[in-house]
């Protein structure tokens, strides 16, 4: 009953970058779950944490928070540094860092 005849549409590729954020997500707190897990002594008895412990917690954030970021780049589509500018005069593409268009000598503030 379904009436979809589309194939290859542009919402596969937004379902499938939306399921790699989730993976990234994941993975992201999984890391942190796991930097937690190693600081704690569990073959003591009690159970207690190591004295470098909030170092291994922290370094597990960290290294969370930046495959978090670098996972967010790659699925974006293109990373906002290196979007491409056009000059506002003559909407040509103009590079990322120019301070005057390099076409009609338009200056930008
Ligand atoms: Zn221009």
């Amino acid at each position: 009953m379904s009436d979809s005849g589309s194939t290859g549409s542009p919402s596969v590729a937004r379902e499938m970058q939306k399921q790699k954020r989730s993976m990234i997500l994941t993975l992201v707190l999984f890391i942190i779950q796991l930097s937690v897990l190693l600081s704690y002594q569990w073959w003591l008895n009690p159970p207690r944490f190591r004295p470098d412990a909030p170092l291994i917690i922290m370094f597990g954030i960290l290294s969370g928070a930046i495959i978090y970021v670098a996972g967010m780049a790659s699925s974006a589509h293109m990373g906002p540094l290196f979007k491409p500018r056009f000059c506002p005069a003559c909407s040509r593409q103009i590079p990322f860092d120019a301070a005057l268009c390099p076409y009609c000598g338009r200056r930008f503030p």
